[in-house]
């Protein structure tokens, strides 16, 4: 169901006079897009902009490059000048939110301003909105005929599950081609209406193009000795685009290309990543988008083999992790949290006189405290974490962020010291990735 104020040609945006235009077919190059969520809420710390997301990921599916990212409050005049500015650059400019009845929905008239168009009360629409109210027993407030308002020249985008329906222009703007589609913000309505209406209009306007993506992930590894590798390979590929990104513990190296064929750019970042998986090796835990608990999950379940733990200063986060995977019951015994020393004593056989020697946060322990719970849980490993998560409780000789973390099974007990830099939840991750990466390594 689409229809169109203008039966002829691609009108003009900028409000000029579209009939001297000479296109006749209406397919344009357009490959760049810029997402703008509307919502005051979006610019407090409650509420997140989901939708650019989900739409990111369906427009890159559909080899649409997203280049800005926009969130504007309820603001008539903010809204207005970011879609001009987006007029400007972006060939595809999708806006979410700000299509309800109420007064601070304001993208459709901010939008009419910005372009020059007018708005025009449309009358099957609000026939609809009439229609739909009468169904539901309710009187319908006068503000709702806002929602009927269509900008000159759209197409109506029929929303299947709410009363906002989405709009969609096509035309010149400042002589360029340019897209520009409404969108309802609540995330159900937003993707419903993209689905059904926007993902076969854009299709048939674009030049087929594909991005192939490949994500490779490192534990424990400085983010700048992983560049420090990888970068003089992947600067030779200008035409795939890799980021890394570095979070607690992990590094990730993001490649993507862009080609005609889907052929031509699973070749070309495929070859990019088996270079870089050749100089950095074993480092490399996942190339799927795995996450560190699931290799492990792999590994001990392909070798058959079991672990427990028994924690300190991370508290169970470990155990936490490693359960977050589904079956996990398969190799993860259990474990304890030895939090204070009378339990590293009692639940993993860790001496007293050890303690008190070296005290809690030391090699010795952890080492002990690995070899206690695999002993007591009859695991094929061990593992013990103990150290100093902070914020209080360093010392000169132990200061915060200092962790031990061991790993004993058949062949012996390994111990790690790390000096790990964060506030207490990052060296608790730290510790836990790396008594992950670990497991890992004795398991390749
Ligand atoms: P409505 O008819 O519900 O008013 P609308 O198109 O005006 O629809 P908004 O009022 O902007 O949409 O947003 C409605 C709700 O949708 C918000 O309260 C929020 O929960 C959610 N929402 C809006 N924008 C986003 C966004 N970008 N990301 C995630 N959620 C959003
Ligand atoms: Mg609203």
């Amino acid at each position: 169901m689409e229809r169109r104020a203008s039966p002829r040609g691609p009108p003009a945006l900028d409000g000029r006079d579209a009939r001297h235009s000479t296109t006749r077919s209406f397919t344009l190059l357009l490959v760049n897009a810029e997402i703008i969520a509307v919502g005051s809420e979006l610019l407090t710390p409650h509420r997140q902009d989901t939708n650019s997301l989900y739409l990111t990921e369906k427009l890159n599916e559909l080899g649409i490059e997203v280049r800005f990212k926009c969130i504007v409050g309820d603001d008539a005049q903010g809204l207005t000048a970011s879609a001009k500015l987006a007029m400007r650059r972006s060939d595809i400019i999708i806006f979410t939110g700000g299509l309800g009845p109420t007064e601070d929905d304001l993208t459709r008239e901010s939008v009419a301003e910005a372009l020059g168009l007018k708005l025009q009360r449309d009358p099957a629409l609000i026939a609809q909105l009439e229609d739909r109210f009468a169904k539901r027993g309710i009187k319908i407030s006068p503000n709702n005929f806002k929602q009927a308002d269509v900008l000159t020249s759209a197409a109506i985008l029929p929303n299947p599950v709410g009363t906002a329906p989405g709009q969609w222009i096509a035309g010149k703007y400042d002589g360029r081609d340019r897209i520009l589609v409404l969108l309802p913000g609540p995330p159900h309505e937003l993707k419903a209406l993209f689905e059904a209406e926007c993902v076969s209009r854009l299709r048939a306007r674009i030049p087929v193009q594909h991005i192939a993506t490949r994500t490779l992930k490192m534990a424990m590894m400085p983010e700048s000795q992983v560049d420090a590798r990888a970068a003089p390979i992947y600067k030779t590929y200008s035409d795939v685009e890799t980021t890394i990104l570095a979070g607690a513990g992990e590094i990730q190296l993001h490649m993507r290309c862009r080609k005609d064929s889907k052929a031509e750019a699973e070749a070309r970042v495929e070859e990019l990543t088996e270079k870089i998986e050749d100089e950095l090796g074993d480092a490399i835990f996942s190339r799927k988008g795995e996450s560190i608990e699931q290799i492990v999950s792999y590994l001990l379940q392909m070798r058959n083999m079991t672990l427990a733990v028994a924690e300190s200063c991370t508290g169970g986060l470990l155990a936490e992790r490693i359960t977050s995977i589904g079956g996990s019951s398969r190799y993860f015994l259990g474990g304890a949290v030895v939090y204070s020393n009378a339990l590293k004593t009692q639940f993993a056989n860790v001496p007293k006189s050890m303690i008190n020697q070296h005290g809690a946060v030391s090699r010795e322990v952890a080492a002990t405290m690995a070899e206690g719970i695999r002993k007591r849980c009859v695991s094929s490993y061990g593992v013990g974490i103990t150290g100093v998560a902070g914020p209080s409780g360093g010392t000169d000789q132990k200061p915060v962020g200092l962790v031990y973390v061991a790993l004993a099974g058949e062949e012996g007990t390994q111990v790690v010291e790390r000096n790990f830099l964060g506030d207490r939840k990052r060296i608790r991750q730290f510790a836990t990735e790396q008594a992950l990466e670990m497991v890992r390594r004795a398991l390749r």
